[in-house]
């Protein structure tokens, strides 16, 4: 049976310990004791990625969550407040990643405890989900062999299935001009700065379509107050859960650059529109969508299909050939010092994990 008591404690004691992006090392050895502990089988790839197999019938799913946290993170001190769990203020609670985390563990010693008998499962617990996706990527994809899965890791309740992410290229443009003594010389000089405000004045930006953005986050330039700037660098993304419309932007970004580049040709605009990771769209009747539906059904919840905006190991393990759903944990307004779960959501998440995984009920 799953036991509230018992998955907050595993969540409290997970928070404890710091694992901001690339220092996942103390939650993973505490990750993978208790795996051992319920009897998988635990090894780390070459990228230290867990990856944990427990025998049973049917068909093997993947149960994947990230190890990782943003900060601030370190020295979390979570409190029990009513039926929420939150930090002191100072910090993220890093219940995103560690609800999921708890949740896996909490429905596979659910289990294991009531003797019953599992779906052959792959745990994967990955690194640095929050600064690169690097563990999604640098996985060890020879040693699985699901080809569907689910992920604890969406920022609402279990019932909301995300079933899209849109494809991610970087936007970053270099712009060297010409730098020259502004009031002595200015015609010597190419303002950079006024080459990437071309730019920029003719990008499309913010919310191209439903299922479209594109954004410019950061820009630096110049040197002095009284210098022509010779360079400006302006960093952004460009993000579309349809493909096609990626790749028109893409085209329109680049002709932009022509057309400005054309009109001050001693300058150069270096574009990078390097595609990050790419997009997914499962359809409705996918057989993950259609299992978790109606196990979320038989607990008298109402399945809701939401497109997600942003993107996650998800997207890797779709471009990896392994199908996978995202679902929530319960977990609210992540990445920031507010960051709560709602005990009864994280609870009922751990319920729907325990009904995916085990072969011996309907
Ligand atoms: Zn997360």
């Amino acid at each position: 049976m799953i036991k509230q008591k018992r998955i907050i404690q595993t969540l409290i004691d997970l928070v404890k310990i710091d694992s901001p992006s690339g220092e996942e090392k103390l939650i993973s050895q505490e990750v993978a004791k208790r795996l051992k502990k319920l009897g998988g089988k635990v090894k780390f790839d070459s990228y230290s990625n867990i990856i944990c197999k427990f025998p049973g019938n049917g068909d093997p799913i993947l149960l994947n969550c990230h190890l990782d946290t943003v900060e601030p993170g370190r020295n979390i001190l979570p409190q029990i407040k009513g039926d929420r769990i939150v930090s002191d203020g100072t910090t993220i609670l890093g219940a995103d990643p560690k609800a999921g985390i708890s949740i896996i563990l909490e429905a596979i010693t659910s289990v294991k405890e009531d003797r019953g008998v599992l779906v052959p499962l792959e745990v994967v617990f990955s690194r640095e989900e929050e600064s690169s996706l690097g563990g999604a990527i640098n996985l060890d994809y020879s040693s699985i062999k699901a080809k569907h899965g689910i992920v604890f890791d969406g920022d609402a309740e279990v019932h909301n299935i995300f079933v899209s992410s849109p494809g991610y290229r970087r936007m970053d443009f270099t712009v060297t001009g010409r730098s020259a003594h502004a009031g002595v010389e200015p015609e010597k000089g190419i303002s950079a700065i006024e080459i990437a405000t071309k730019i920029i004045s003719s990008l499309k930006l913010g919310r191209i379509d439903e299922e479209t953005t594109a954004n410019i986050g950061l820009i630096e330039g110049g040197s002095a107050r009284n210098a022509v700037p010779e360079k400006a660098t302006m960093k952004g993304e460009l993000r579309s859960r349809d493909q096609s419309k990626l790749l028109k932007m893409v085209g329109e970004v680049q002709q932009i650059v022509g057309e400005v580049k054309s009109l001050y040709p001693e300058a150069i605009i270096d574009l990078d529109l390097t595609e990050e990771f790419q997009g997914f769209k499962l359809k409705p009747d996918h057989k993950t969508i259609q299992l978790a539906s109606e196990i979320l059904s038989s607990m008298s919840l109402k399945p809701v299909l939401v497109d997600s905006g942003g993107g996650s190991d998800a997207n890797i393990f779709h471009q990896k050939g392994i199908e996978v759903i995202v679902v929530g944990t319960g977990v609210w307004e992540l990445h920031t010092t507010r960051e709560y779960v709602v005990i009864p959501q994280m609870v009922e998440a751990a319920r729907f994990c325990e009904k995916i995984i085990r072969a011996d009920i309907d």
